[in-house]
């Protein structure tokens, strides 16, 4: 069998499937093939149904604020189904001194929240008058040293809803290289969103962004990418090598041949693959994995209106966070239930995974019902347990970024994008396979656009 193509991609979860929408859509006549070590696509996107509920093993949805994301939903007509939960409408919280407490959603509101005290917010704007430091620094570290030490809490809340991370390990240059940039540009993160502000003034004012799903669960968004595409299932690669100036990819006793290689995998595995072109900074990098419970309540359960909440670990409880799902998207749960889908495990409890299904949701009951009122027993539970860990971009990180320019320098028709790299959300995966294709259609490696100074909504 002759399996010469002009472009293979290696993995068909979003960012693999993403590639190979955009590869369809600019470059139709090429042949693309999409290898995918499982049966199914989506990789870490996979939908959980039973007895009317509806609940997710990965992500909960994607914000409508990344283009890239929007292109698919309007190539796809998908734009039509989607539901949207919008961040200004529906209220975040975070669990403060034992209390939930709605987090401020405009700047504004932060002078009157009672997360900070007068003199906490008053010490956010000492980030005016401090030097930029250029070393790489933790989340924690520089967040403190701009704002102040009483701010962690809430850094901690944003890095838990997002990486279910440690902002004592992970790294502002790899999480957050556009307000960087601002920051060392300007002197200041204040100073440089003000002039970002003042000049997108005359752009018309922008609303908060939605969180998206659809009424199927998010499988929907991988269903509808993986039709037409030419996809070998259960094909794990096994090693690639580049040969007389084409990309050979070895499975299981075949050879696939193509110019262009896009490896669409997590940092982990595709430092497995590419570890044999050129050794890593790191062998691994570390990735945190939770546990979803899902939990279903007849209406006597009082949800708090809004999205949900987020534990800082200053709280010490055992949930990192619970998702108030059926608020955010309609028929989640059958006619007078409501869902929720709460958290455990993250960076810093991998071994409240250890733990039993039963122990699980009995610890996890024990902690939420002291923050809302369920004076009835769950009517419905189970404990999702995600094989995909959440890469964490963490001290190392800004070397393996150098690490994959050197490779995609030194080899012709190498694309590397994928969990972990450029991010971790769903919409840094679409920008970042959008990116790959449009080098591609190029001929070549494309100069790389400036950081996205990325908004923290959690
Ligand atoms: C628990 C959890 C919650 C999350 N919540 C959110 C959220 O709310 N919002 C959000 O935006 N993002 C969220 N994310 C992140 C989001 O899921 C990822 O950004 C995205 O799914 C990563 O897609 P990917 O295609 O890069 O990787 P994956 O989804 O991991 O897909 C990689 C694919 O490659 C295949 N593969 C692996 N090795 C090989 C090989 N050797 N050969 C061939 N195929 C191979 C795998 O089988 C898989 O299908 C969450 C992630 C997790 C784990």
């Amino acid at each position: 069998m002759v399996n010469i193509y002009d472009v293979i991609i290696i993995g068909a979860g979003i960012s693999g499937l993403a590639a190979a929408h955009f590869l369809n859509k600019k470059m139709p006549s090429a042949k693309v093939c999409l290898l995918e070590k499982g049966e199914r696509v989506g990789g870490a996107i996979k939908s959980y149904k039973k007895d009317g509920f509806l609940a997710e093993w990965g992500p909960h949805g994607f914000l409508d604020n990344s283009p890239e994301s929007m292109e698919i939903l309007e190539d796809t007509c998908l734009y039509q189904e989607a539901q949207q939960a919008p961040l200004g409408d529906f209220h975040r919280y975070v669990c403060h001194r034992g209390k939930l407490v709605q987090i401020p959603q405009k700047p504004q509101k932060i002078f009157t929240t009672p997360l900070l005290s007068p003199w906490a917010k008053m010490r956010v704007f000492g980030d005016l008058w401090i030097r930029p430091e250029i070393r790489d620094q933790t989340l924690g570290e520089w967040a403190a040293r701009r704002f102040g030490k009483d701010v962690l809490p809430l850094v901690d809340a944003a890095v838990t809803g997002s990486f279910s991370g440690d902002y004592n390990r992970l790294s502002i240059n790899a999480v957050m290289p556009g307000l960087r940039k601002l920051e060392c540009e300007n002197g200041s993160v204040l100073r440089g969103l003000k002039k970002k502000m003042k000049a997108g003034k005359a752009a018309p004012k922008k609303r908060l962004p939605a969180m998206n799903n659809f009424p199927q669960g998010l499988e929907r968004l991988v269903e509808v990418l993986e039709k037409g595409k030419n996809i070998r299932y259960s094909t794990g690669v096994t090693a690639v090598k580049k040969e007389d100036g084409l990309w050979r990819v070895a499975v299981d006793g075949e050879i696939f041949s193509a110019a262009h290689l896009v490896m669409a995998l997590p940092v982990n595995n595709g430092l497995s693959l590419l570890s044999s072109l050129k050794k890593p900074p790191v062998a691994q990098i570390p990735v945190s994995r939770i546990c979803n419970v899902v939990l279903g309540f007849t209406d006597s359960a009082v949800i708090p209106y809004g999205f949900g909440y987020l534990a800082p670990e200053c709280e010490k409880r055992f949930t990192l966070g619970v998702m108030f799902s059926s608020h955010m998207f309609p028929n989640r749960a059958p006619e007078g239930k409501v869902l929720i889908e709460a958290l455990v495990g993250g960076r810093r409890h991998p071994e409240r995974l250890e733990l039993s299904d039963e122990e699980i949701v009995a610890r996890v009951l024990d902690d939420i019902s002291l923050l809302m009122e369920l004076p009835e027993k769950p009517i419905f539970s189970k404990v999702l347990r995600p094989s995909s860990g959440i890469p964490q971009l963490e001290m190392d990180h800004p070397k393996m970024l150098d690490y994959r320019a050197a490779l995609e320098k030194e080899y012709d028709g190498l694309y590397i994008c994928g969990f972990g790299w450029d991010g971790i959300g769903i919409n840094d995966m679409i920008k970042s396979s959008s990116k790959a294709v449009a080098a591609i259609s190029a001929g070549g490696r494309g100069k790389e656009g400036a950081a996205p100074v990325k908004p923290v909504y959690f």
